[in-house]
């Protein structure tokens, strides 16, 4: 980046500060106002607190715990952030910590690895599984470790069918060479919405073959495929 890119992007941020300082900002939650310093308004702040559950289990795909329905406010918010609103990242973070400490899966050793983005402007997953590592604290946190890359292009996945997803994401994604340090430990996927479970599928085989044991995953949300014109889960 030269050094006139650089200060016009400062300058950017100087001017959406002072804007934020001049216009009341709207809650992303109900469009009200916000409370205090934000970014959402109290009502939909304590509405978001839920208690996180485990997923309806995917085929081929670990298990998965989820901070609450990608549905109603929940999928409003994080809609919000994944759109770009940057101060939301806190409100995730925290929601994906208690994620991993309903879950059970994250212990002091593990791994949290966020599936990667499509580069920029805004990848919504790297920066909760580093905030939530960080409000778990440094004995039940994990460490947020990016290993995931996207091998070549695909498909976006929405509006495919659960077996077109599986084969669009069949070899998408390799990992980094694993870290002195942290090879053998048990690996955590951190990821946006759940739907069929065909990328967080993808995402612990890329793991695997990289040598770590992968305890399974912890998403934002989750979507039932049903209600998007995917297939239908099968019941267990
Ligand atoms: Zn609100």
């Amino acid at each position: 980046m030269d050094v006139g890119e650089s200060l016009v992007r400062a300058l950017a941020r100087i001017w959406d500060a002072l804007l934020d300082l001049l216009l009341p900002r709207a809650c992303p939650g109900c469009a009200g106002p916000a409370a205090g310093a934000g970014p959402l308004c109290r009502t939909c702040r304590d509405a978001l607190v839920r208690r996180p559950h485990r997923c309806t289990p995917r085929p081929g795909c670990p298990p998965v715990w989820a901070a609450g329905p990608y549905a109603g406010l929940h999928r409003r918010v994080l809609l919000a952030y994944k759109e770009g609103d940057d101060a939301l990242a806190r409100v995730w973070g925290e929601r994906l910590a208690a994620v991993c400490e309903a879950s059970g899966l994250v212990r002091a050793d593990t791994l949290l690895v966020p599936v990667p983005g499509r580069g920029p402007p805004h990848d919504p997953r790297a920066p909760v599984a580093r905030i939530a590592a960080a409000a778990c604290g440094e004995h039940r946190g994990g460490t947020p470790l990016p290993l995931l890359r996207h091998r070549g292009r695909m498909r976006r996945q929405a509006g495919l069918g659960r077996r077109e997803r599986l084969a669009n994401r069949a070899g998408a994604f390799c990992a980094d060479p694993v870290p002195e340090w942290a090879v053998g430990r048990r690996a955590v996927v951190v990821d946006d919405v759940v739907t069929t479970g065909a990328t967080l599928a993808e995402a612990a085989r890329a793991l695997r073959a990289a040598g770590l044991c992968v305890a399974g995953a912890v998403v934002l949300a989750e979507r039932l495929p049903s209600t998007e014109g995917g297939e239908a889960l099968p019941q267990r």
